[in-house]
């Protein structure tokens, strides 16, 4: 019960990671708002430990400020901040429209800028706040997410200065950089290659040292670990989870 007393605000909750971490700061005391694009699968996963489900798009500023808002009325204050919200839209260079490059950097990038920036406020008042920005192994380059791999890279410079800017409210800022998680995200990308997924799973395990790809509660796991108290003094960091080094 790390978060008992604690609200959190998970975006992109609706399904994949954002939804794993939901459920565990859910199932760890926190009351939580469960936020993603659309209400119904925020509704879904709400639903079953009693969250708060709230229709959000983050590159939308009016939107965010909204949700923030809303959180702390009905939920009473805003401890934790995880942006999971995201897309791709991955092409070669050559191939990527300005709509490729700027979707991306708009829900990722800006997003988790507006989101951050509207809870702060909160965590700065009540002198504590965690926040966990989702990056990527792709930060690291890869092919075809020139749009993508700036943004997962630009989201551990802003949460390495936002530990400089907040640290002194008591307020940690991190990043978790995953590797191949079984989500739709993953589904989508085997689909645009036309490759079957379970053959696209094994050929990506194949290449991780654990010989597995990850979970979505793997990611959340090394989440809730970072919103806890138990990493009071880690701010500013980024840990890669994908099964290996
Ligand atoms: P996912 O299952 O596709 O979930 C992402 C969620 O974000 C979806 O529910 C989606 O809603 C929502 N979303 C998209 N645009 C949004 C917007 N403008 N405003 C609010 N919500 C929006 O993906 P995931 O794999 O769990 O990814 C979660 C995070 O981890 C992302 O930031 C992703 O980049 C990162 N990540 C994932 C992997 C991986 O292998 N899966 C690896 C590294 C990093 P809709 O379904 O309605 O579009």
């Amino acid at each position: 019960m790390r978060f008992e007393g604690k609200v959190a605000l998970v975006t992109g909750a609706g399904r994949g990671i954002g939804a794993a971490t939901a459920q565990l700061f859910a199932k760890e005391g926190a009351k939580v708002a469960v936020s993603d694009l659309d209400e119904g699968p925020a509704k879904e996963i709400a639903g079953p430990f009693g969250g708060l489900a709230i229709a959000c798009d983050v590159s939308n500023r009016a939107q965010v400020e909204s949700m923030v808002e809303r959180t702390v009325k009905e939920l009473g204050r805003l401890d934790v901040l995880v942006t999971c919200a995201g897309i791709i839209r991955d092409n070669l260079l050559f191939k990527m429209t300005d709509e490729d490059w700027d979707a991306v950097i708009d829900t990722h990038l800006k997003g988790t800028f507006l989101c951050a920036r509207a809870a702060q406020k909160h965590m700065v008042d009540n002198k504590y706040g965690k926040m966990v920005f989702l990056s990527s192994t792709s930060a690291l380059g890869n092919r075809g997410q020139a749009n993508y791999s700036a943004a997962k890279a630009g989201l551990q410079g802003m949460a390495r200065t936002l530990a400089i800017e907040l640290g002194q409210y008591n307020v940690n800022v991190n990043t978790v950089a995953p590797g191949f998680v079984e989500t739709r995200m993953t589904r989508a990308t085997a689909e645009r290659m036309g490759v079957d997924y379970e053959a696209f799973k094994l050929g990506a395990a194949s290449q991780i040292p654990l010989r597995r790809v990850g979970q979505p509660q793997d990611i959340a796991n090394v989440i809730a670990f970072l919103c806890s108290d138990e990493s009071s003094f880690v701010s500013g960091q980024n840990i890669y989870v994908r099964g290996g080094p």
